[in-house]
C-alpha cells in the first residue's frame, strides 16, 4: 500500500520526514471525510491530517504507521456571496484561488502568505496564519466566522456559523482555530471577505543607525493609522545577502547597504490622498534623521519588485540548508535589542553558520534562519541562543507557524504547566484515543 503513496506527502516544507506511512486517504466531501475518521477511531490507527504541506514545523508530515488524511480534494468554492461578503469554502481550497475568484467580484481574503499558491484554507485555520497584513486585518482566527469539523469519533459540528454576532453558548469554531489538527479536521469554513482596496502603495525605507525599529513602527501607525497594512523589516545581513541574488528587483540603491529596511504598504480608497499621507510620512522622518533613505513604488511592478527582496526568503533559506527556523513573537520594542543580543552570541559560539533576521514585526513576530547547521549539536546550540533572549512567559516560541513537533520541547518557555494540563485535558476528551495528529503540539500520555 505504501508504495503507492507518492513523496511528495511524506513531509512538509520543513522537509525533515517522520516514518512511512500506512496509507492515503483523500476525501471528496465532510461524509467520506467523517467515515474514514469513524473507522481509524475504531482501529486506533493514527491520522496524520495534511492541507498543501506548506507548513514548517513538521505537522502534516507521517509518522510510522499512520494513515494520510489529505483535504486536497475537498476544495470547492460553494459561495461568495457579494451582498454580504462572505464565502463559504471546503478546507482544501487553495488561499490564492480564493483570493482570485473574489477579487473578480471586488472583494478579497486579506490573509496573504508567500506560500499563497500551495497553501489552504483549512491548513491556515488549523495553524491560524499569519502572513503579512495581520497589522490591518489580523490573524486568520478574525477572518473565520465558523467552520464545519470533524470529530476524531467522525461526529460532524457544522454548518458553518456565518453570523457575525452569534453568542448562543460556546463558540466551537474558536477552538480548532490554531489547533494544528489534534483536536478535529476542519472540513468547511464560512470566511469574511474584505472590498478590494482601490489604491495599494509600497515603500522600502533604510533605518538610520541609531534608529530603533520601534520608534520607526509608532511613528508609521501614528501618520498613517488605518492605512497602515504592512510593516516588514529587515535586519542588515538580510538586505545585504537579498541584493546578492541574482535579478535586477532586488538592485535598491547603495544606501540600503549595511542597514536595517523597513517595507511598508498602505492600503486606500484614492491615490491621491494615499500618496499625500507617505509623503509627508516619508518627510517628517527623514527630516528628523529617523530614516536615511526611501524608494517609493510608483506602479504594481515597482510594488512587487520590493516585495521580491523581502519574499527573497525561500532562496535565502536554500543556500543556508541545513538550517534552523525562527518564528519567534515578543512585545513591541525588544526586538533590535533580540536580534543585537542573538547576533552576537551566535557570532562567538558559531562562527561557521551566517544568520538572517526579518520578520512581521509590525505585529511582533520575528522570523530569523541560521544555517549551514551541520550537527545536532549545532542546531542546539542555535536553539539554546536565539530561545535564550526570550523574556519566559512574555513571549512565544512560535508566532504563527505552529508548534507541530518542531518546536514541541520548547512549549513551556511560552505557555506555563496549568495550560499545558489544561490542553491535554481537551485533547483527551476530544479524541480520548489519540488519533489525531498524534505527538504533535505535545505528547499524550
Ligand atoms: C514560502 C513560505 C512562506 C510562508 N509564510 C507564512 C506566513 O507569512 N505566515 C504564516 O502564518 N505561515 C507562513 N508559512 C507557513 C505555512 O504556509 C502556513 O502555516 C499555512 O497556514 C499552512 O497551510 P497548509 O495548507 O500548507 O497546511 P499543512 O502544512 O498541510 O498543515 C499545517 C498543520 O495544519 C494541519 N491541518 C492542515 N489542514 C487541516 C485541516 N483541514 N483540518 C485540521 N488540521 C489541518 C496539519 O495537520 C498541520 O498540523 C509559509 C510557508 C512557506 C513555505
Amino acid at each position: 500500500m505504501t508504495a503507492a503513496i507518492d513523496d511528495t506527502y511524506l513531509n512538509d516544507w520543513s522537509g525533515t520526514r517522520y516514518g512511512t506511512p500506512v496509507g492515503l486517504e483523500r476525501p471528496r466531501t465532510t461524509d467520506e471525510l467523517a467515515s474514514i475518521l469513524r473507522e481509524a477511531n475504531q482501529s486506533r490507527l493514527p491520522c496524520a491530517i495534511q492541507g498543501g504541506r506548506t507548513g514548517v514545523s513538521g505537522g502534516a508530515s507521517p509518522s510510522n504507521h499512520e494513515l494520510i488524511v489529505s483535504l486536497e480534494r475537498m476544495n470547492q468554492i460553494e459561495e461568495i456571496d457579494t451582498a454580504s461578503g462572505i464565502a463559504i469554502v471546503g478546507a482544501g481550497v487553495v488561499l490564492e484561488n480564493l483570493q482570485s475568484e473574489a477579487e473578480k467580484l471586488g472583494w478579497t481574503f486579506p490573509i496573504d502568505l508567500a506560500s499563497r499558491g500551495t497553501c489552504q484554507i483549512g491548513g491556515n485555520a488549523a495553524t491560524n496564519a499569519g502572513g503579512c497584513r495581520v497589522i490591518k486585518y489580523g490573524t486568520t482566527r478574525q477572518s473565520v466566522l465558523g467552520l464545519e469539523a470533524v470529530l476524531a469519533n467522525g461526529e460532524v459540528l457544522g454548518p458553518p456559523n456565518r453570523l457575525l454576532k452569534n453568542n448562543a453558548g460556546y463558540s466551537l469554531s474558536s477552538l480548532f482555530i490554531g489547533s494544528e489538527g489534534t483536536l478535529g479536521v476542519i472540513a468547511r469554513l464560512a470566511l469574511r471577505l474584505v472590498p478590494v482596496p482601490p489604491v495599494r502603495r509600497t515603500l522600502l525605507v533604510a533605518l538610520n543607525e541609531t534608529t530603533n525599529v520601534a520608534d520607526v513602527l509608532a511613528a508609521a501607525k501614528l501618520s498613517l493609522r488605518d492605512a497602515l497594512s504592512a510593516f516588514e523589516v529587515m535586519w542588515e545581513d538580510f538586505v545585504e545577502a537579498a541584493m546578492a541574488l541574482p535579478g535586477n528587483e532586488r538592485q535598491l540603491p547603495s544606501s540600503f547597504r549595511g542597514r536595517r529596511a523597513v517595507l511598508i504598504e498602505v492600503e486606500g480608497s484614492d491615490e491621491a490622498s494615499i500618496e499625500s499621507l507617505l509623503e509627508l510620512y516619508v518627510t517628517g522622518q527623514m527630516e528628523d534623521g529617523t530614516l536615511l533613505d526611501a524608494v517609493l513604488s510608483l506602479s504594481n511592478q515597482d510594488a512587487q519588485d520590493l516585495w521580491n527582496v523581502r519574499d527573497s526568503v525561500a532562496e535565502l533559506q536554500a543556500g543556508m540548508r541545513p538550517y534552523v527556523g525562527f518564528d519567534i513573537g515578543v512585545t513591541p520594542g525588544k526586538h533590535d535589542a533580540v536580534v543585537t543580543a542573538a547576533k552576537i552570541e551566535l557570532l562567538r559560539s558559531l562562527p561557521q553558520c551566517k544568520s538572517v533576521f526579518f520578520g512581521h514585526v509590525g505585529d511582533g513576530n520575528l522570523h530569523a534562519v541560521v544555517g549551514p547547521c551541520n550537527s545536532r549539536e549545532e542546531r542546539a546550540e542555535v536553539d539554546r541562543i536565539v530561545y535564550g533572549q526570550l523574556p519566559p512567559l512574555e513571549s512565544s516560541i512560535t508566532a504563527e507557524h505552529g508548534v507541530g513537533r518542531k518546536r514541541k520541547p520548547f512549549l513551556l518557555k511560552s505557555r506555563t504547566q496549568t495550560e499545558l494540563n489544561a490542553m491535554k485535558t481537551l485533547k483527551s476528551a476530544m479524541d480520548p484515543n489519540n488519533i489525531l495528529n498524534r505527538g504533535r503540539i505535545f505528547d499524550m500520555p
